[in-house]
């Protein structure tokens, strides 16, 4: 850029900054900045549009244009030249406006005397806030220089707009991050919350993206970015050659070469020429870089623009000093709002310290969710990619994990309907809590065992207060999933002694290492494979990496310490895979033995049903098994072959489809013939309608989210299974293909 342009950039900025000291109005202001960058550009128009609302730009200031039409000139996004640059994200340059593609004309501004037009958009960090434009009469395209210098004053306009500069009266220049949103994701895990966002990652608050010393900020930025440099190679360096980590080490890769690019600095450094500040330079970096994510279509470019977008975090963060750690307080009734999160990070805190959590990222089996559900706190996955840059720390939020719905600053309408709805089900609530000392007893006089499932001790304390009989699954994958490393013998034993503790003698179903498929150990050796729900995972990896699995079942009967121990092994797809896994636990048990250990009084040894494969093995399988629970979430997926982690296929078939109750019948008819106790230890289980369809069926014990214990056994005490069994009988000889619709008609008839 020529130096005088550059000079004449800074000294722009520098007015625009002054404005911000003046003490006026948001109106005022936006009026003085036209007036100033028209009379520094040299044209004729300067006008700002600014969003109304996520679909409407409206012109908010104007020095050129009719006065009359400020507030009410209106563009849709992508309507006209101006919609276009802020649709686009790009600048429209035109020396013959009128004849140029999309050209509408507003009559109200007068604007048709004005040939020339230049519109860059207002951008900040990927989200559209309005547009710049310049207009003159004289027909001439402007040239890189001038678009370059207005990209520049656009990106403080957009700082200046973060901080709410322009707030006034009228609409349109309310502050930013005030406006209710509706953000519409996936439901991880049901429930409804009232709080205030605490942001995993708090933006960095820019304020002063105007700098009058442009060698002293290079220098800063240098600085900076040496220290990122470093950063990035003691990153690289505490990553090793395994296999194992070659995905963390190919994004640090990507990092070095970033760091280390010439054109990001000098692009960097031009900004800061023009008058930017080190840290509005790097802004307006990874703005441009944002908008070419969200077109990139070759995924691989996408994922490098991510790393990039990743690295210019780092840097404002150590430009700013502002990290993670901003000093802000924790609000109360705390809503966790974040990109995506690992187990260990929300492990960090305290069960009952969250109230629900918000992910824009995620899927419905990711750790997170399986945190989130073992908390029982809702949680909604793939909330779209904007919550984290409109919510701020403290902001109102309600979340609806059952609808998979987050109202953020919702207004008075929302809350109304939303409080109705948490007091409603604290009123369920409270029925439920009056049933926790009575048995799940139907009305024909058939006991139904509940139990709960686990993952954490911290889960525990709901034995008490959800009226469950005992731990039917704890899934023991949450301690290995939450470490950096193996974890060792000892510590996993004073876990797992801690559960019987808490169980207080109550049975408690431990689960050996169900890894594999989407639960991947951060220490393991990541297998690339074309279908991991089908892959090598749980018993699988158990059988064939013996030394985990062994160090485990040690681990279990040293916590049992003498009390009764109960072990089933996941995914056993074949009567050989449950005979050796079994097998190694009786040898465990015999090597304590020798080494003098004291063995557990009793000792259990189940196997859980996910695979339609083993429901079908022979009858000394069943004789062999002490017990046997039915994972439905598997075994549905394979029953129908439908990934449970798939969106699209997930919700196609229904659990009470014909075909899957006769199959779920088979099952318990088998087991009765054996004598094999059998339970039910998947999500449907926790669902009442269909727990009462799994007993009509003839299974007669559950175990489920401990919240869910209240609502399957109030059902379950009102009904008659006989009663229900005929619904289903003959809803199954009518040919339909779900018993869904027979049985809900039948429940209204109970119910009035
Ligand atoms: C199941 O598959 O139903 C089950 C309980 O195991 P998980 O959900 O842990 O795979
Ligand atoms: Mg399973």
């Amino acid at each position: 850029m020529a130096e005088q342009t550059e000079s004449e950039s800074r000294k722009l900025l520098g007015r625009l900054r002054d404005t911000l000291a003046e003490d006026t109005a948001g109106q005022a202001r936006l009026d003085r900045i036209v007036e100033l960058i028209s009379s520094s550009m040299r044209t004729e128009v300067c006008s700002i549009y600014l969003f109304r609302d996520a679909e409407t730009l409206e012109l908010c200031a104007t020095e050129g244009l009719n006065q009359e039409a400020v507030h009410q000139t209106r563009m849709k996004l992508g309507e006209g030249l101006v919609g276009r640059a802020a649709r686009d994200g790009q600048v429209v340059n035109e020396a013959d406006a009128p004849s140029a593609r999309g050209f509408r004309y507003m009559p109200e501004t007068g604007e048709e005397v004005f040939s020339s037009f230049c519109g860059v958009p207002i951008n900040r960090l990927g989200d559209k806030l309005g547009v710049l434009v310049v207009q003159s009469r004289e027909a001439r395209a402007f040239s890189d220089d001038e678009v370059y210098a207005l990209e520049v004053v656009a990106m403080v306009l957009a700082e200046m707009t973060e901080l709410g500069a322009f707030v006034g009266e009228g609409e349109a220049l309310r502050a930013r991050h005030t406006n209710p949103m509706l953000f519409r994701g996936v439901a991880g895990q049901e429930g409804v919350a009232e709080g205030n966002v605490w942001l995993h990652e708090p933006r960095v608050v820019v304020t002063n993206p105007v700098a009058d010393d442009p060698e002293a900020e290079t220098k800063r930025l240098n600085d900076a970015v040496g220290q990122l440099r470093v950063s990035v190679d003691d990153m690289l360096k505490s990553v090793s050659n395994d296999p194992v980590d070659k995905d963390q080490r190919d994004v640090l890769e990507a990092f070095r070469m970033f760091a280390n690019s010439r054109s990001w600095m000098r692009r960097m450094e031009e900004d800061i020429a023009a008058g930017l500040s080190a840290e509005a330079a790097v802004e307006k970096e990874q703005s441009m870089a944002r908008t070419r994510l969200g077109k990139a279509p070759d995924p691989y470019l996408r994922e490098r623009l991510q790393d990039l977008d990743d690295l210019s975090n780092r840097l404002l963060r150590i430009l700013t000093g502002q990290g993670s750690e901003t000093g802000a307080d924790i609000p109360e009734n705390p809503i966790l709002v974040a990109r995506t999160i690992g187990p260990a990070e929300l492990l960090d805190f305290e069960r009952g310290s969250l109230k629900g959590i918000v992910l824009e990222q995620g899927s419905v089996g990711s750790h997170a969710a399986i945190v989130a559900r073992a908390w029982a706190i809702p949680l909604i996955v793939n909330a779209g990619d904007q919550i984290t840059s409109e919510a701020l720390n403290g902001d109102h939020i309600m979340v609806d994990g059952d609808q998979g719905i987050a109202h953020l600053r919702p207004d008075e309408t929302v809350v109304g309907a939303f409080r109705d709805k948490i007091a409603m089900q604290a009123k369920a609530q409270e029925r439920y809590a009056g049933l926790i000392e009575l048995p799940a007893v139907t009305q024909d006089g058939t006991k139904i065992d509940l139990f709960m499932n686990a993952g954490l001790i911290a889960e525990l304390p709901s034995l008490k207060n959800s009226g469950a009989e005992g731990v039917g699954l704890f899934r023991t994958e949450l301690q290995f999933l939450a470490r950096n490393t193996v974890p060792k013998r000892s510590e996993l034993a004073a876990i797992y002694s801690r559960v019987l503790d808490a169980a207080d003698g109550k049975r408690v179903v431990f689960r050996t290492l169900d890894i594999g498929s989407d639960k991947v150990l951060p220490y393991m050796k990541r297998e690339d494979e074309p279908n991991p729900a089908l892959g090598w995972r749980a018993i699988r990896v158990g059988l064939d990496k013996v030394g985990v699995m062994r160090m485990q079942l040690q681990a279990l009967i040293r916590a049992a310490n003498g009390r009764a121990l109960t072990v089933m092994f996941p995914f056993v797809a074949q009567f050989d895979e449950f005979r050796a896994a079994r097998q190694h636990l009786l040898d465990e048990i015999e090597r304590e033995r020798r080494l003098g250990h004291t063995l557990p009084e009793k000792v259990e040894i189940g196997t859980m049903l996910e695979t339609p494969s083993i429901a079908f093995a022979p009858r000394q399988f069943f004789e062999m098994a002490d017990f046997i629970s039915i994972g439905g979430n598997d075994l549905k997926q394979f029953f129908f072959a439908a990934d449970r982690e798939n969106e699209r296929v997930r919700r196609r078939y229904d659990t009470l489809n014909v075909s899957y109750l006769t199959f779920i019948e088979q099952i318990a008819n088998r087991c009765a013939e054996t004598g094999t106790p059998v339970s039910f230890c998947g999500e449907d289980a926790g669902r009442p309608i269909e727990a009462m369809c799994f007993a009509a069926m003839g299974l007669r014990s559950f175990s489920m989210r401990p919240a869910s214990v209240g609502p399957v056994k109030h059902l379950l005490r009102r009904i008659d299974l006989a009663e229900v069994r005929a619904v289903i009988d003959r809803a199954r000889e009518s040919g339909v293909q779900s018993v869904r619709g027979d049985v809900m008609d039948w429940m209204r008839t109970q119910s009035s």
